[in-house]
């Protein structure tokens, strides 16, 4: 095809052929244009015009563009659908060269490597990552192209599942990741996420290729000096990161100045089941950040201050020191109302100091970035002195981090005008006095200006034409404009170079020399500001690991400071934390639902959880009575703790938890050809095989999904995993399955709990409070009828129920014992002892109240007499195995 081409078109489609994955912006004059198959897409994209341009072949190109001045706001929408855009640029003035014009891509732009503010959230990290998989394990490298955060972590021996976790938790736009043999990664990857996907060859990610890009940006001799292991996925993804950015930024990465490890087993793992059911970050229904923990908790003053809280709310600690420093830290600064109040009013003030580093760092800074970046730093030694002397050592060492940059603050009070146009190359930059050559030709010109200027007075005087007047184009430069009525007075040297309905403009020879003057000085000064400000901006690239240093401090200060005024606001108290296993709360709050309550008052609540007595609570109550809502503010309490914040409560003692999981509501996953019930047993298989003794788990509703036995069984089974004697995992599980809360009679470690509810005179109200034992009834059909549900259909439903009510007191027993003794055996060393077992049945509900079904009703079985009536002391080992044998025997027909 392309051999009919024309030339124009021939370069373009060898610049395409190079950039196939992207959407190619070509530049032809003032415009960017489309052609082909990405013309047809940006015109259905954008909503553009399709034409077409003679190209060579016998049909025309189709063919759409945009103003090359707009081109950001289109760029813009481009990626924001999930498109790359590389934007070939004119490498030569088009003016000035005889044939085809030179044209390279000078950059590319993708959802992961925008730096434009206008592309970029500012409450938001903008996350690229890089994945290297291969049998079994993984590495990982992620950057923030933008504020020039490089983390990278290792997942050996995963099979995949951590690491999307982490993907997801991070909410990356971008990934590039090695095309492996296990291709269902990218499909999983594509299906929890909008990100962009690039499948890079291994050419990529080879450890040669690795070393010597890793290297050389950080100037080191080895990566094991960064910290990281030489040979592994991590050394490969990193290598593969640093290639696709010099791929896509051309200019290099030098806002990336430090890497940082992470370790994953220092911080609070939350999957993203955990992250959206928690509704952490946005809400599940409407995906709003306004009804999550962060809509609450988020007051922060600067940008990247919002951007770390939602890193503190997705990464929290598990070490309680770590922990116990931040709240010091917030203790400190909820005492000292000043210094808070003081502080904050200084943030306020403060720009995106990471994101203006990241600019001059990569030299996209403009002089605007400057000015914002002098008022910010002007504000920096108030904000260090007033922590100087913090009880607290995290601030004290966050006001120490801070560097005040006064060379640069002066440096551009200096050379910077007040307010500057975004524009680098028309002037207008550079302040009087901070150049002597600038100065000097500024003043040349200023003379040449004040003899035009002054022009149009002096004609008037001398042609005696009152109405002569001096003007200015772009197309002829200065002209005199003379109504036509005048003609005759014009002076013979006056040429005309323009006709008008009522008036003719002229030039003259001096006038045309002064004008040259002036136009030559205006370039000559509009070049020398542009290259001093380059200059400038230069030299501040050293300081970029200053900055960088101090927008952290920066930014950990506020998250402090905004977490202290929460915790004022809502009358959160310091959590005590230690490595324990005891959680304890007392009058307990959802932090965000409190909030939404407007006549009656949140209920608070208290919980108590251990490994010996109270590992697992079994949650009864009625529909609505606020069994989720207990589950999940204890969950978000936890969190708050851990990420270092005060909580909604009147006391906490937390025990650091390793792992937070939920498993809460129904959703399916039809894209996915995966139902409901498959979407809850594989949440409930991915907690029971990485729930671990320092696990927190919230349990809402297991096996409702299915059938009753089914899913009575499934639940059963799980609480008798979870609460086993070598797991003992912290669990609160929520269930209709009332016939479960005998668990919590017979064994120490299951605890019931129910949600009270007042009935009277057929009213049901839901008190909101925990109580002790397990609750009586479900009260489903007064929910359906609070919602709404025909009378009709409420008055059959309740007959139907009286008669399942009726049918169930004379149910078959044998049904449940099948259900229930195999995992009873096993677990009968961990009965409570007489005299607990009675208490535990006084808390319950009497007998005759419930409707439950026991399942432990198996002292009917053979077995079960044999071994009460076995005599222990005269008992030979080879008797016991004929014994055993026995019951084998007998037990045979229950597998
Ligand atoms: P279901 O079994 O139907 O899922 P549930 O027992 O889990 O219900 P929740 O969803 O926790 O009930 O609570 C229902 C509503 O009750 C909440 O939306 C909230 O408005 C209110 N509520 C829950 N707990 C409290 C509380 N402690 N104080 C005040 N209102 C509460």
């Amino acid at each position: 095809m392309s051999g009919q081409l024309t030339p124009m078109m021939r370069q373009y489609t060898d610049t395409k052929e190079k950039y196939k994955d992207c959407i190619l912006f070509y530049r032809l004059g003032d415009f960017y244009e489309m052609f082909f198959d990405d013309a047809v897409t940006v015109s259905r994209e954008l909503q553009l015009t399709l034409t077409g341009k003679a190209c060579g072949l016998e049909e025309r190109a189709p063919m759409c563009g945009v103003p090359h001045h707009a081109a950001d706001h289109y760029i813009k929408r481009l990626i924001e659908k999930g498109y790359k855009v590389a934007v070939c640029e004119q490498l030569e003035d088009p003016s000035k060269t005889k044939g085809l014009v030179k044209r390279d891509v000078v950059r590319i732009v993708t959802p992961g490597t925008v730096t434009d503010s206008s592309m970029l959230a500012a409450g938001s990290n903008n996350y690229l990552a890089s994945v290297y998989l291969k049998k079994g394990e993984a590495g990982l490298a992620y950057c923030d192209v933008s504020t020039g955060e490089l983390t990278v972590s290792a997942f050996p021996e995963d099979d995949g599942h951590s690491l999307l976790d982490e993907l997801v938790r991070l909410d990356i736009s971008e990934a590039v990741i090695n095309e492996q043999d296990t291709p269902g990664f990218c499909n999983e990857l594509r299906d929890l996420t909008d990100a962009y996907i690039n499948e890079l060859p291994d050419s990529y990610f080879t450890l040669d290729h690795a070393e010597r890009i890793i290297c050389r940006h950080f100037h080191v001799r080895s990566v094991t000096g960064l910290g990281i292991e030489e040979g592994s996925s991590v050394e490969r993804a990193l290598g593969a990161l640093f290639s696709y950015l010099l791929e896509t930024q051309k200019m290099g990465s030098s806002q990336i100045t430090s890497v940082r490890i992470d370790h994953r087993q220092d911080r609070c793992v939350l999957d993203k089941t955990a992250i959206q059911n928690l509704e952490l970050l946005e809400t599940l229904f409407d995906k709003k950040q306004e009804g999550s923990l962060v809509g609450i908790l988020d007051c922060t003053r600067t940008a990247m201050g919002s951007r770390l809280l939602k890193k503190w709310i997705r990464e929290p600690l598990s070490d309680a020191g770590e922990i116990n420093n931040r709240l010091e830290a917030v203790e400190s600064l909820s005492d000292e109302i000043l210094v808070r109040n003081n502080l904050r009013e200084g943030l306020k003030h403060i720009y995106d100091l990471e994101r203006l580093s990241g600019r001059i760092a990569q030299g996209g800074a403009n002089a605007r970035d400057l000015i914002a970046l002098r008022n910010s730093i002007r504000l920096l030694p108030e904000i260090k002195d007033e922590l100087a002397d913090s009880r607290s050592s995290l601030l004290k060492a966050e006001s120490d981090a801070i560097d005040t940059l006064e060379a640069i603050c002066d440096e551009i009070s200096a050379a910077i005008v007040e307010e500057p146009p975004i524009s680098l190359k028309e002037g207008g930059l550079i302040r009087e006095g901070y150049s002597e050559k600038l100065d000097r030709l500024k003043a040349d010109a200023k003379e040449s200006l004040d003899w035009i200027a002054g022009l149009e007075a002096r004609e008037r005087e001398h042609t005696g034409i009152k109405k002569l007047k001096l003007g200015y184009n772009k197309v002829f430069g200065y002209y005199l404009d003379i109504p036509k009525s005048f003609k005759g007075e014009v002076p013979a040297e006056y040429i005309r170079k323009q006709t008008l309905v009522n008036s003719e403009r002229y030039v003259t020879n001096e006038l045309k020399q002064m004008e040259t003057i002036v136009l030559n000085a205006e370039a000559n000064i509009n070049c020398m500001e542009y290259s001093l400000f380059s200059e400038i901006r230069e030299k501040f690239k050293e300081s970029v690991p200053q900055m960088q240093k101090t927008a952290t401090a920066v930014a950990v200060i506020d998250v402090i400071a905004c977490l202290a005024q929460t915790a004022d606001e809502n009358a959160y108290v310091r959590p005590e934390v230690d490595n324990g296993e005891i959680i304890e709360i007392k009058g307990g709050r959802h932090p965000v639902i409190e909030r939404k309550m407007e006549e009656d008052p949140f209920v608070s609540n208290d919980v108590f959880m251990d490994k010996s007595t109270s590992s697992l609570l079994l949650i009864t109550g009625p529909n609505m009575a606020g069994k989720s809502t207990y589950m999940r503010q204890t969950a978000l309490i936890v969190l708050m703790a851990q990420m270092g914040s005060f909580v909604p409560a009147d006391s906490a003692r937390i025990g650091t938890v390793d792992r937070i999981f939920t498993r809460i509501g129904a959703s399916d996953n039809i894209a996915r050809g995966q139902s409901t019930f498959y979407v809850e047993m594989s949440e409930l298989a991915n907690i029971l095989n990485s729930a671990t003794p320092r696990s927190l788990i919230i349990l809402d509703e297991i096996g409702r999904g299915t059938s009753t036995y089914d899913g009575l069984s499934i639940a059963w089974a799980a609480v008798n995993y979870l609460s086993s004697r070598e797991r003992r995992v912290r669990t609160m599980f929520a269930t209709h399955y009332h016939e479960l809360t005998e668990l919590g009679e017979r064994f120490e470690n299951i605890h019931n709990l129910n949600v009270a509810v007042s009935e009277a005179d057929g009213e049901v109200v839901f008190l909101h409070k925990i109580e002790e034992g397990s609750a009586s009834r479900s009260y489903g059909i007064h929910v359906a009828k609070i919602a709404g549900v025909p009378e009709e259909v409420l008055a059959d439903a309740e007959r139907r129920l009286r008669g399942l009510e009726q049918k169930n007191q004379d149910r078959d027993p044998d049904l449940y014992q099948e259900l229930s003794l195999p995992r009873e055996e096993s677990r009968i060393h961990e009965q409570l002892p007489a005299d607990k077992l009675q208490k535990k049945k006084m808390l319950s509900k009497p007998e005759e109240e419930t409707e439950q079904i026991s399942f432990l009703q198996f002292s009917n079985h053979p077995v079960v007499e044999m071994i009460r009536s076995l005599d222990l002391m005269n008992l030979t080992p080879s008797g016991a195995i004929a014994v055993l044998e026995q019951m084998k025997e007998l037990v045979k027909d229950l597998e």
